[in-house]
């Protein structure tokens, strides 16, 4: 180890950084983090610098540092991103007693910044002596995906709480206790209630594991996006890590159920719009039969679970028998597909509304406004269309609709086996299924993939590799 980690007491003591640019910027986005007494020297600064100034977060000198300057100073950060004024500016600091750092200069440095996790007061600091860069921000990503944002807050009223925990008996409950706080309760109470909530919420938390009842069943209704394991959000990562059971759709994918926690039950409640299904009537009671049990439950559904998910009666089925529910929202198909090819599915010349359209519903094919839809520079998501391509074909071309108008179909967006067809309305295949299309597919009507756009404005249907 050529560089020993120490955790240095800046509160109220002077660091100054010379330098007035991207360098500087990015190292006092660091250091305002401190309660340090921040001293810039920039003959130039940027504006993100004087408004810091200005906003009284760090004294600002608009000149070239001098021979006294940095008196006092605990630390000195060389970064003006010129390597005679980075040393004539070091070796001022250093002659006056500061440890200096030279940015991107490990050698002439005498310390070096780690990458910073920071949830105040917990703080991590990661270190490769500067062989590695990319891996310490690896690291630094993977454990910022695992602690929970409020995590500084729960560990300050945490401690604070010490002294209460120890009703408890040593050992197991207590470390029982403070886990369910920290990867539980904690974050929980923090995101429905704010800081106010943490403390009932520990004092709840007690309550229930000094008289070790069961612990209160849960159902989170989580959005596993798309497909690709690397769309989903962190809070359905921490869902699928606490989860005892998980209830999921035919849609997921396997990489996204292997994220779930070893000792998780699964339970494929798959539903198909014309196949084999598990009917909702059965979904309803397995969740519940599930919760009853105390267990924390994860409902997981593809996309964001809001969308054409029959949510609201699975939040009816829990309200009815007194489940406590939550919904962490997902990355829904519509916004995979129109990424794969390249759009937005707004355009401020071109739609100012986007509709998200069901291709069938509990009747049969859904009918929708068409003539609305019909007119020029429409766009719509359409899902569950595969089926359905010659009704809403028949209906949009009845209502006026351009034979030209483009439309998209992304199977299976953001998964490795993503395809793309770009085709008119005018030759839309009557069904995508028999056509060949066994994956899940989204029908972007009114968009091409922007590659198609630019480059072959009159091709018709073809299959894009992008
Ligand atoms: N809640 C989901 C939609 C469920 S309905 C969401 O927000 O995405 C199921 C339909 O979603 C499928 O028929 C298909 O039209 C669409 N879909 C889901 N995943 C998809 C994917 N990876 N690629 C393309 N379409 C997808």
């Amino acid at each position: 180890m050529q560089h020993f980690p120490i955790f240095l007491a800046v509160a109220g003591r002077r660091v100054t950084v010379s330098g007035g640019g991207e360098t500087a910027i990015a190292k006092l986005r660091l250091l305002l983090k401190t309660e340090a007494r921040i001293t810039v020297f920039a003959a130039d600064p940027a504006p993100e610098i004087v408004r810091w100034a200005a906003d009284g977060r760090l004294t600002l000198v608009r000149r070239a540092m001098r021979a006294g300057d940095a008196i006092c100073a605990r630390l000195h950060y060389a970064a003006d991103d010129d390597a005679a004024e980075d040393r004539r500016t070091a070796a001022l600091a250093a002659a006056e007693g500061a440890l200096v750092n030279i940015v991107d200069n490990l050698e002439d440095s005498a310390f070096i910044t780690p990458a910073i996790v920071d949830r105040d007061p917990v703080t991590v600091a990661i270190g490769t002596e500067g062989a590695a860069p990319v891996l310490a921000r690896a690291i630094k990503a993977d454990l910022e995906a695992r602690l929970p944002h409020g995590l500084g807050i729960l560990a300050r009223l945490g401690k604070a709480f010490r002294p209460r925990a120890e009703a408890l008996p040593q050992g197991r409950a207590r470390r029982d206790f403070w886990a369910d706080f920290y990867f539980g309760a904690g974050p929980r109470a923090l995101d429905e209630s704010g800081e106010a909530g943490v403390e009932p919420a520990l004092e709840a938390l007690l309550a229930g594991h000094a008289t070790a009842r069961p612990r209160e069943a849960h159902v989170a209704f989580v959005g596993a996006g798309p497909g690709d394991p690397e769309l989903l959000t962190l809070k359905a990562r921490r869902a699928l890590d606490e989860a005892d059971v998980v209830i999921h759709d035919r849609l997921i994918t396997p990489a996204i159920l292997e994220l779930a926690r070893r000792e998780a039950v699964l339970v494929d409640a798959g539903k198909e719009g014309f196949g084999p299904s598990t009917s909702q009537a059965d979904i309803n009671a397995l969740i519940v039969a599930h919760a009853r049990d105390g267990a924390q439950v994860v409902r997981l559904k593809s996309g964001d679970a809001t969308v054409f998910g029959r949510l609201d009666e699975e939040i009816e089925t829990c309200l009815a028998h007194g489940i406590a529910y939550s919904i962490v929202p997902g990355i829904t198909a519509a916004s995979a597909a129109v990424a794969a090819i390249g759009q937005s599915l707004t355009k401020r010349t071109r739609n100012s509304s986007v509709r998200l359209l069901t291709g069938h519903d509990m009747q049969g094919f859904a009918e929708h406004d068409w003539r609305t839809l019909a007119r020029t520079g429409e766009v719509a998501a359409i899902y569950m269309g595969k089926k359905s391509a010659r009704f809403i074909q028949g209906r949009l071309l009845m209502h006026g609709a351009d034979p030209q108008t483009p439309v998209t179909i992304v199977e299976n967006a953001s998964r490795p086996d993503q395809r793309i067809l770009h085709t008119r309305l005018a030759d839309l295949e009557p069904d995508l299924g028999r056509a060949g299309m066994t994956g899940p597919a989204l029908v972007l009507y009114g968009l091409a993939p922007r590659a198609v756009e630019a480059l072959a404005p009159e091709l018709s249907t073809t299959e894009v590799a992008l």
